[in-house]
């Protein structure tokens, strides 16, 4: 169904990504269309909608997850390079545009390294090097705390919670420019999402984050800039405060005040 009220606000600050008429096809299915957003730099974006929706199904295609499984047309421009040309080798990609998902996946190695077997595989090499990052990862994701004394311990006995932080601090071990997170806390308890919630908050001083979250308390408390997505569009982009106030389109207002979905 064609959406023909929408309201997708320009960005008048630094630009981290942005995309051009995006469309998504699962074979014939067109699951997405009509993509044009740009995501602000060093600022947590929320994308929400009711499930099926299209969230995913963007967020993938941000950093060539799709490929293989969907093709997308449209551009994603980022350093003024669209990442789906032949140019871009998608494993460097993945270094600057990382990616959580929604269950915690850490490798079943110790906790070290599952923050150092990215950076060796890139030929990191020094000892004190790979030291300094894991404790540094681990600290911006307020971990180190709780498992300095058992780096050696396997990534997958930490609680749910613990091992998310983990997979955040694997992403971001790499330095990546944004940090793309797919209902990152939708299998956490209420402690364990707050934890990952304030990590982002902490990171966005360097990172851009754009998260997709069914939850609405958590694009109003966590986000900067939200995006409601439906059947596969994107209906509105404004910031957070605007968008669970006084959006522009009613079926934004739909939404949030809890109508459909
Ligand atoms: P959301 O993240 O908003 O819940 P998705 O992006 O997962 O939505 O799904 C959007 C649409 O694409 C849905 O109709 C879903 O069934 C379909 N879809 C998602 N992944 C695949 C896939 N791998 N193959 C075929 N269809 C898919």
């Amino acid at each position: 169904m064609k959406i023909t009220e929408k309201y997708i606000r320009k960005i008048d600050t630094p630009v981290a990504l942005s995309t051009n008429e995006v469309a998504v096809y699962y074979g014939d299915k067109q699951a997405f269309t009509g993509g044009t957003i740009e995501f602000p730099r060093h600022r947590i974006t929320a994308l929400i909608g009711p499930s099926g929706c299209g969230k995913s199904t963007f967020l993938r295609s941000l950093n060539r997850m799709n490929d293989g499984v969907a093709r997308v047309e449209g551009q994603i421009m980022y350093h003024g390079l669209d990442i789906n040309t032949a140019a871009v080798n998608v494993y460097e990609l993945r270094k600057h545009i990382g990616m959580v998902f929604q269950h915690p996946n850490p490798f079943y190695k110790s906790i070290r390294e599952n923050i150092t077997y990215a950076l060796k595989y890139h030929g990191v090499r020094e000892q004190d090097v790979l030291e300094q990052k894991v404790e540094e990862s681990l600290r911006a994701v307020a971990l180190w705390d709780e498992v300095k004394d058992s780096l050696d311990k396997n990534g997958r006995r930490l609680s749910g919670g613990q091992q998310q932080r983990l997979c955040i601090a694997r992403a971001i071990a790499m330095e990546p420019d944004i940090l793309l997170l797919d209902e990152p806390t939708s299998g956490l308890d209420p402690i364990s999402t707050r934890k990952v919630e304030n990590t982002l908050q902490e990171l966005k001083q360097r990172y851009t984050i754009i998260i997709v979250t069914h939850n609405m308390q958590q694009a109003s408390r966590s986000s900067d800039y939200t995006a409601f997505l439906n059947w596969g569009q994107i209906v509105e982009f404004d910031e957070t405060a605007q968008i669970f106030t006084t959006p522009h389109v009613q079926m934004t207002e739909d939404y949030v005040s809890g109508n459909f979905g």
